[in-house]
C-alpha cells in the first residue's frame, strides 16, 4: 500500500499529536517544528523529516510557508494543536488556499483508501460526530489526547525560508490596549447572564469576584447584544473557551452554546432563580435563589471568612 503523507505542526511539547498521525494507515510522518527544540526526539516516534523555520514569522507568512510545503509534498493529513491565537489565523488561510476542510476537537481517525473517517466532539460537546472526508484534511486536537507509539527512525531536518503571503495585504496593525482581560487563563471566574436586570447591577458580581480574586465572564447577550461588558468576557461557542478551577454562573440559563465554552471547568456553581434552568443539569453545586438576594449575602459571608 502507498504511504500516506502526514504533516504535524507544533512545538516540541505537542508531540502527542504524532499519536493521531500514527492512526493513518502506513503513514509517512513529517513535523513542522515551531519554537525550537531537539528534533531527534521526534525520531523516537517514527517521524522521518523535521522542518524548522529559518526566521520568526507572523501568522500570514506561516500560512504561506505552509501552503508551499503542503503543495510541494502533497500531504493528505495536516495535524495541529487546537485553535490558539496563532493557528486561528494561520490554519484557515492555509486550508482555504489548499482547498481542504478543517475539523476541530478530533477524537479519532480511521482510514480506508483515500477516505478518512474522523470522529470529533460536536454540538457544543454534547455529541460525538463522525464525518468522512476524502483527499486532504486539516485536523485540530489537543496533543495530550493521544499517546504516540515508539518507533525509532532516522530523522532528516530542513530549515525553511519563510514565504511572504500572497493575496492578502496588511493595511495596518494596532496594538491591543494593555490590561485587557485574559479570561482563557483565569483560574476563578464569576460569570454573569441576563438574570441581571440592569448594567449597574453587575456591580454585585464584580464585588463577589473581587473578594474571590476572580475574573468576570459573561453570556453572549451581555457582551454581544446589551454590550454591558466587552467581548473579552464572553464565554461560549462563539466566545472564549475557559477551563478555570471554579466557574460560578450567575443568572445564566445554561444553553448548549454557553456550555460549550466552559464545560472543562473543574467545579461549576450555578445560581439561578428558576429550578428548571438547564444549567442545573451541568453543575457541581446549584443554588435556586434570586441572585439579588444570594450574591450580596455570599459576598458578605466570604468577606468575613476571607477577612477582606
Ligand atoms: C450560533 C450561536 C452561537 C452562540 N454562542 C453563544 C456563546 O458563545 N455564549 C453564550 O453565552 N451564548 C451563545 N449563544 C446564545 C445562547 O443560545 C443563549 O441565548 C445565551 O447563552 C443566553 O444567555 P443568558 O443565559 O444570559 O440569558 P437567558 O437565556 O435569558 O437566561 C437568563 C437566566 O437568568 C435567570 N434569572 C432571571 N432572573 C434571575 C434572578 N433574579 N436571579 C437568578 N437568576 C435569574 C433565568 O431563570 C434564566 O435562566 C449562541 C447562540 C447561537 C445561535
Amino acid at each position: 500500500m502507498d504511504m500516506t503523507k502526514v504533516l504535524v505542526i507544533g512545538s516540541i511539547s505537542d508531540l502527542g499529536l504524532i499519536g493521531l498521525a500514527q492512526k493513518v494507515e502506513s503513514p509517512e510522518i513529517h513535523y513542522l517544528l515551531l519554537g525550537g527544540g531537539d528534533a531527534t526526539q521526534l525520531g523516537k516516534y517514527g517521524v522521518t523529516k523535521v522542518y524548522t523555520l529559518s526566521a520568526q514569522v507572523d501568522e500570514a507568512s506561516l500560512a504561506e510557508t505552509l501552503v508551499n510545503l503542503i503543495s510541494t509534498n502533497n500531504y493528505s493529513v495536516i495535524i495541529t494543536p487546537p485553535v490558539n491565537k496563532y493557528f486561528k489565523t494561520t490554519i484557515p488561510i492555509a486550508a482555504q488556499k489548499t482547498s481542504a476542510p478543517v475539523l476541530v476537537d478530533v477524537l479519532d481517525l480511521k482510514q480506508g483508501g483515500n477516505t478518512f473517517e474522523v470522529t470529533l466532539n460536536g454540538v457544543g460537546n454534547r455529541a460525538q460526530v463522525t464525518v468522512k472526508v476524502t483527499d486532504r484534511v486539516f485536523l485540530m486536537a489537543p496533543p495530550a489526547r493521544f499517546k504516540p507509539v515508539e518507533k525509532v527512525t532516522t530523522v532528516t531536518t530542513e530549515s525553511l525560508q519563510p514565504k511572504a503571503i500572497t493575496g492578502i495585504k496588511v493595511v495596518s496593525t494596532e496594538e491591543k490596549p494593555k490590561g485587557k482581560v485574559r479570561i482563557e487563563d483565569a483560574e476563578l471566574i464569576v460569570s454573569v447572564g441576563r438574570g441581571f436586570k440592569k448594567q449597574e447591577d453587575l456591580k454585585l458580581a464584580f464585588e463577589l469576584a473581587e473578594v474571590l480574586g476572580a475574573e468576570i465572564g459573561c453570556s453572549r447577550p451581555i457582551a454581544a447584544d446589551l454590550k454591558w461588558l466587552s467581548e473579552d468576557h464572553w464565554v461560549g461557542l462563539s466566545g472564549h473557551k475557559v477551563r478555570p478551577k471554579l466557574y460560578m454562573a450567575v443568572g445564566i440559563s445554561g444553553q448548549p452554546q454557553h456550555l460549550a465554552g466552559m464545560m472543562e471547568s473543574k467545579t461549576v456553581v450555578v445560581i439561578n432563580s428558576d429550578p428548571n434552568a438547564p444549567f442545573f443539569k451541568n453543575c457541581d453545586y446549584g443554588v435556586v435563589e434570586d441572585l439579588y438576594k444570594f450574591v450580596p449575602a455570599l459576598t458578605k459571608k466570604l468577606r468575613e471568612i476571607l477577612k477582606k
